[in-house]
C-alpha cells in the first residue's frame, strides 16, 4: 500500500462489466497511484467477463499483475468472483470484512455450514422439492464463477484502508449481505462512499435470500439504510450500474419500497389466511425461476419475520398467522 500524501479529489474511474448469470452491469472501481492500483470489487469469474475486465484494466494501461489491492463490498460471486485469479497473478491483498472472510477465502466449515443453513432454509420456507431441484442446479451450473480461493486480509467496521492512493473508511451496512460494507472516502470539500448493493439506482437489493446468515436481516438492512442517511454522501458508487446522486433520498425510497411490500405482505394473510413462506412469495412474486427460488421466499421471509418480531403475525411452524389485521405498518420503520 502506499505511503504518498492523500489526493484531494481522488479521480475514481470505472470499468463496467456485463454480467449474464446475476444482476449485471458490475462496477469495478480503479483507485491509482504512479506505484499502487487498487480495484474496489472483481466482478464474476466466468471467462467473458473475465475478458472484459482484462480489457477495461487494459483501456487504463494496466493489467492483473499491476493491481496492489483488492476491496471487497461482500462475498457474492458477482463481486468476489475474480479477486483470486487477480491476486493469483499480482499478490496483492484482498479485503474484506470479517463476516464474509470465510466464505470468500472458500473455507470448507463456512461453506459447509452455509450449505447445511440453505437445507434447513429450504425446509421452513417449503420450497416445493422440484424447485428446489431447479435452483440447485442453477447453483451448481454457476459454482466457478465465485473463482479460485482466496487469501483474505480482515477488515471490521470503522477501519481505515489506504488503497491506490486514497484513504477509505470502512461502514458496516449489514442486511443483504452479513459482511457488506461501503468505504467512505473524502473527494474535493465532501464525502462520498463505494456502496456495493446496499444502495442499488434501480432494483432494491434482495434482503432474506441473498445470504442465508444474516439474522433480522429487513431490521439490519433498514439501520444499514439509517447510516446512509446519517452519513450525507453527496455521491454513492454503486456495485451495479450508474452512480447515485442523492444516497440519502434513493435510501429513504427503499425504505418506502419496503414499507410497501410489507403492507402487502398483511394484505396477502389478510385474505389467504395462515400461509407458509412459499405461498406469500407465490402471491407476491408469482412463479420463480434460477436464483429468484432463493431471493423470493427470502425476501418475503424478511417480510414476515420483521412483522414476527413486532408481533403482527405468529409463527405456528410453517404457518405464519396475522394477529393484527390493522396494523399501522408505517410504525414498522423508522422515518429517515
Ligand atoms: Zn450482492
Ligand atoms: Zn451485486
Amino acid at each position: 500500500m502506499s505511503t504518498d500524501s492523500p489526493s484531494a479529489d481522488p479521480e475514481v474511474r470505472r470499468v463496467q462489466l456485463g454480467n449474464t448469470v446475476f444482476e449485471g452491469k458490475n462496477d469495478v472501481y480503479v483507485l491509482q497511484t504512479d506505484t499502487d492500483v487498487a480495484l474496489v470489487d472483481a466482478g464474476v469469474d466466468v471467462p467473458e467477463t473475465r475478458a472484459e475486465l482484462e480489457a477495461g484494466l487494459r483501456d487504463l494501461g494496466l493489467g492483473f499483475a499491476d493491481v496492489s489491492d483488492v476491496v471487497l463490498t461482500h462475498w457474492h460471486a458477482d463481486h468476489a468472483g475474480l479477486a483470486g485469479a487477480i491476486q493469483a497473478e499480482s499478490g496483492a491483498t484482498v479485503h474484506v470484512h470479517a463476516a464474509d472472510a470465510d466464505l470468500v477465502s472458500r473455507s470448507e466449515a463456512a461453506w459447509d455450514a452455509y450449505h447445511t443453513l440453505e437445507e434447513r432454509r429450504f425446509e421452513e420456507w417449503q420450497i416445493p422439492d422440484e424447485s428446489r431441484t431447479a435452483l440447485r442446479s442453477f447453483v451448481d451450473t454457476h459454482a466457478d464463477a465465485r473463482g479460485d480461493p482466496v487469501d483474505v486480509t480482515p477488515f471490521e467496521d470503522g477501519d481505515r484502508l489506504r488503497v491506490g492512493g486514497v484513504d477509505l473508511t470502512v461502514v458496516h451496512l449489514p442486511g443483504h449481505a452479513a459482511g457488506l460494507c461501503g468505504f467512505e472516502f473524502e473527494r474535493g470539500e465532501e464525502t462520498d462512499a463505494f456502496v456495493g448493493d446496499a444502495v442499488l439506482p434501480k432494483y432494491t437489493p434482495n434482503v432474506g435470500g441473498a445470504d442465508l446468515r444474516v439474522d433480522a436481516p429487513l431490521q439490519q438492512y433498514v439501520e444499514s439504510l439509517g447510516r446512509v442517511v446519517d452519513a450525507g454522501w453527496r455521491r454513492a458508487w454503486p456495485g451495479h450500474r450508474e452512480p447515485i446522486d442523492a444516497p440519502a433520498d434513493r435510501a429513504r425510497a427503499i425504505i418506502d419500497h419496503h414499507r410497501e411490500r410489507t403492507r402487502r405482505v398483511v394484505d396477502v394473510l389478510d385474505e389467504h389466511g395462515p400461509c407458509d413462506v412459499w405461498t406469500v412469495s407465490a402471491h407476491l412474486f408469482g412463479t420463480l425461476e434460477r436464483i429468484h427460488i432463493l431471493h423470493g421466499p427470502g425476501e418475503a421471509w424478511a417480510h414476515l419475520d420483521h412483522l414476527a418480531a413486532a408481533s403482527v403475525v405468529e409463527r405456528d411452524g410453517h404457518q405464519y398467522r396475522l394477529v393484527d389485521a390493522d396494523v399501522d405498518v408505517a410504525s414498522l420503520f423508522p422515518v429517515l
